[in-house]
């Protein structure tokens, strides 16, 4: 551990990476310090705690930083280890506050993250846990996009510093911060990246650090069955399932994993959520899309389906993007359909777009990165070596 390696050398040898430690859970750090030599296994925990400090409550960028620790141990540290943040590709603000940032991880690796003021207590950050996505929902930008990769804890954790960075949030335990919340609405399947995800959790959520408390963490998922309970027990996040139609026929349609884990699969699913209340409700999202799946007959079919489910219902206006084919329903039909949910008991609040002018909005991100394989990345490797 500590050390990954990086195989794509043209010639084929590897190149050490030197782990990033914004990736490494409180226990891993420790463990990290003793592989490398660094701590006993008597001051490991001692060590990892005062590290922990400075990445996730100060913001450090650089071991040397760290004051309270001797200067041989921060030589050690900054050859064992990596502490910088990813590059920030480019950087783009709303006429309405959300901001969002395009982040580079590795050449052709890139994600966007959008912060959007104003919701949950201050203010929401939207990571991405995947480059691209594997799921083709149809009326989704990203869904234009093949997978790249998974992105590793360190790269969902830098989202979180990179947005603190910005808007001049260390030390984390301020009282008047804007970042409050994390939802896991951005690019990618967080439940196709579950190990990673609730690596990122553990790290976010510790009290001496981020501090964001896992109630205030919210992952959402088209709806993969088999992995919602392991996302409740490993991580008590909160749940979001993007519902989007109340049928199989149409929900085939609009996010074709339900052909693999259809609509009576995924109610028992959630209904077996661990930790499910009236104080931890899920919230289904619902994007309203015009002529499609936005009639008072369904906004009935889904007060039925949703019966006995501690929930709250996200009506989304569709954002539209370059090349869809779909339109947003018309506001008095959205408003139609909230007031059917109303009378039926849930609170249904109609999600006011952001970020829209930069494309920030949900369904909205996409970038250039392409899945390129191994073998071509070593051929345009020796290329440039030529
Ligand atoms: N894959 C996960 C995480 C992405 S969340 C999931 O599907 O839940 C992104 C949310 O935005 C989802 O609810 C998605 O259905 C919704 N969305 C996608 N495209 C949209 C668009 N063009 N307009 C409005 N909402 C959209």
């Amino acid at each position: 551990m500590g050390v990954r390696l990086d195989l794509s050398r043209a010639d084929g040898t590897q190149i050490p990476v030197r782990a990033n430690l914004s990736g490494l859970t409180r226990a891993s750090l420790a463990e990290a310090l003793v592989r490398a030599d660094i701590a006993t296994p008597e001051k490991a925990r001692m060590r990892a705690g005062q590290i922990w400090r400075w990445i996730h409550n100060n913001g450090a960028t650089d071991f040397d930083a760290m004051t309270n620790i001797d200067k041989a141990t921060r030589a050690r540290l900054a050859e064992t280890f990596d502490l910088a943040r990813p590059e920030i590709a480019a950087r783009q603000v709303s006429a309405d506050g959300t901001r969002k940032w395009l982040i580079r991880f590795a050449p052709g690796v890139e994600a966007e993250c959008v912060y959007i003021p104003d919701v949950g207590r201050a203010g929401a950050l939207c990571v991405s846990s995947q480059v691209g996505c594997t799921l083709n929902c149809r009326f989704c930008h990203t869904g234009t996009q093949a997978l790249v990769r998974n992105l590793t804890a360190a790269e969902i954790v830098a989202q979180v510093q990179i947005a603190r960075d910005d808007l001049g949030e260390w030390p984390s335990d301020r009282a008047d911060r804007r970042l409050s919340n994390i939802v896991f609405m951005g690019m990618g399947e967080p439940l196709y990246n579950l190990d990673q995800v609730a690596a990122a959790i553990d790290i976010v959520s510790d009290n001496e650090g981020l501090g964001i408390s896992r109630r205030r963490i919210t992952v959402s998922t088209a709806g993969v069955v088999p992995e919602l309970k392991a996302l409740g027990t490993r991580t008590q996040a909160m749940l979001a399932i993007s519902l989007h139609a109340t049928n199989d026929a149409l929900r085939n349609e609009l996010v074709p994993l339900n052909k693999h884990y259809p609509l009576a699969e995924l109610m028992a699913g959630i209904r077996a959520y661990p930790g499910l209340s009236n104080a931890r409700r899920v919230t289904f999202e619902y994007v309203m899309l015009k002529g499609v799946n936005d009639t008072p007959a369904e906004a009935l079919a889904l007060v039925r389906l949703l019966a006995g489910i501690p929930a709250k219902i996200n009506l989304i206006p569709f954002n539209p993007w370059p090349g869809t084919a779909y339109e947003c329903s018309d506001w008095a039909t959205i408003e139609a359909f909230a007031a059917i949910l109303n009378r039926a008991g849930y609170a249904s609040p109609i999600r006011t777009p952001r970020g829209r002018d930069i494309l920030a909005a949900c369904g909205q991100l996409r970038t250039e990165s392409l899945k390129v394989r191994a073998s071509d990345r070593r051929k345009a490797a020796a290329a440039d070596v030529a």
